[in-house]
């Protein structure tokens, strides 16, 4: 049968893509249905046709899925933020560590490894430390903060998220409130009139403290003065800034950031070890998983006190330093300057002398202190981006020959081609297991322990130390 636009369709929904949108086949051809669920039967309608798929709309949900739930929030299917919010929890879970293990096996050629139950939450809501609302104005005027519209630049008017902390929609009341007293306006992209683009804030969920940064087309907050006098209100409130970006484009935050009021960073812990976080530093959004995910990655790696570690990939040194309680000396490598300064600053703040930082991109900086100080790792620790490693990086790790290799990964697919790789090297995989850090999306992380196959190791068998982790999954 030959199918065109329009035509309508009826589908058995299998799997989800990269976008959360529902995957299934009619006569073996495959269609990416947006907010259609894996068990979900239902009518579509083509809207757009390739060569080897195309697209359809959901039209009507003949035979709901089991795993199908109300979403918590009212603009769950509009919002570009949570897209399976729709899926019940655990069928969320269950679905990411199935994607892993199926990826790690056709792709990577990974098997006979131990699979540890996810890390989910217990309360998969109002887990985000971090969130920017882009300002904008309605048709009737109205200044409003929200969401963007998935895949688009329509604000969708809400204070209300189900994955922000709820002391938000205080602040976001209060500089709305400010700007109509004020008469000041915000930002219109189109026109690149207006003042206030975005909102940032940031919330230390073990301190309680509170940044708030408005980011502005101009060099100057005009009544800063008022509003500072209001949010200074709010129980924590410790830094109150402006980061100036006249630029035409959609990148977010300006270079700079100036402090208005109070402290130019917040504090917060994850674990035992403290952080400064100002409003343009890097820090983990979801605290709690976080805190999960470095343990399963400090636990994997199991760093004696002897034993030197390269963190690659590091940031701002997070992982580094969970890990510099444990071992005699590591090294983190990253390719922001801006990063390293604060790895270098958290490091001094924690009073940890035995971490060194260097800048530069992974792929150039162990291959180069390889081959011209042959220097040595009993463990190296990579947490590459998206994009997964560089081959000359694996390649110089395979030479170098340590023990151990962690690799913490937010990418499935360029994990399992990693991994392919590293074990053609003579590594083994031995642990994996997934982390939720971003509940009601199709995101998720993993952790991976290598062995190299040739050393003679004594093997310790790995027994969780947080029996909190099994209750999931
Ligand atoms: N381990 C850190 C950061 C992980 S995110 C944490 O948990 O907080 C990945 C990091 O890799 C980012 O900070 C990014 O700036 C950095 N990065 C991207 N490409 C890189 C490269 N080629 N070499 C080194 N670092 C790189």
């Amino acid at each position: 049968m030959e199918l065109k636009k329009n035509d309508e369709i009826r589908v058995l929904i299998e799997d989800l893509g990269v976008d959360g949108a529902g995957i299934g086949k009619v006569d073996g051809f495959t269609f990416f249905i947006k907010d259609a669920l894996p068990g979900d039967e239902i009518n579509a309608k083509v809207i757009k046709l390739k060569k080897n798929y195309g697209y359809a709309r959901l039209m009507e949900i003949i035979m709901p899925s089991p795993d199908r739930t109300e979403p918590k929030c009212p603009v769950a299917r509009s919002c570009g933020g949570c897209q399976i919010q729709a899926m019940d929890y655990r069928a969320q879970l269950k679905w990411k560590q199935e994607k892993v293990a199926q990826l790690l096996g056709r792709v990577g050629h990974v098997s006979d490894y131990e699979m540890l139950p996810i890390m989910g939450m217990e309360e998969p809501w109002h887990y985000r430390n971090k969130v920017q609302y882009p300002v904008g104005m309605n048709k009737d005027g109205k200044i409003v903060t929200g969401f963007y519209a998935g895949r688009t630049h329509a604000i969708i008017d809400t204070e209300k998220c189900y994955i922000q902390l709820e002391i938000n929609e205080q602040i976001l009341t209060i500089i709305k409130t400010w700007m109509s007293d004020n008469k000041i306006a915000p930002y219109d992209e189109n026109t690149g009139r207006g003042l206030v683009r975005h909102v940032l804030t940031r919330i230390g969920f073990q301190t309680g403290e509170i940044l708030v940064c408005l980011v502005i087309n101009a060099g100057k907050l005009p009544h800063a003065d008022k509003l500072i006098t209001k949010l200074q209100e709010i129980p924590g409130m410790k830094s109150i800034s402006i980061s100036p970006n006249m630029a035409r484009t959609n990148v977010i935050l300006g270079e700079t950031a100036k402090t208005l009021w109070g402290q130019d960073y917040i504090t917060d812990y994850i674990g035992d070890v403290k952080y400064q976080i100002s409003p343009l530093s890097f820090y983990q959004v979801n605290p709690v998983q976080t805190k999960r995910l470095y343990q399963t990655a400090l636990e994997f790696a199991d760093p004696g006190p002897d034993d030197v570690v390269w963190d690659l990939y590091c940031g701002i040194g997070t992982i580094s330093l969970f890990i510099a309680q444990k071992a005699s000396k590591v090294y983190g490598v990253e390719i922001v300057p801006q990063a390293i300064e604060d790895a270098k600053r958290n490091a001094a703040l924690n009073g940890m002398t035995n971490a060194q930082f260097y800048v530069g991109k992974a792929e150039e900086v162990l291959p180069r202190a390889y081959e011209k100080d042959h220097i040595h790792a009993d463990i190296i620790v990579v947490d590459p981006p998206r994009k997964g490693c560089d081959k000359t990086l694996l390649d110089c790790m395979i030479s170098m020959q340590p023990e151990k290799i962690v690799y913490v990964s937010c990418d499935p697919a360029t994990l399992a081609r990693d991994l392919k790789i590293l074990e053609e090297g003579g590594y083994k995989v031995k642990k994996v297991r997934c982390c939720d850090m971003f509940p009601h999306s199709v995101h998720v992380e993993t952790v991976c322990c290598l062995y190299h196959q040739k050393k003679d190791f004594i093997s310790v068998p790995y027994e969780p130390k947080n029996a909190e982790y099994l209750k999931q999954g």
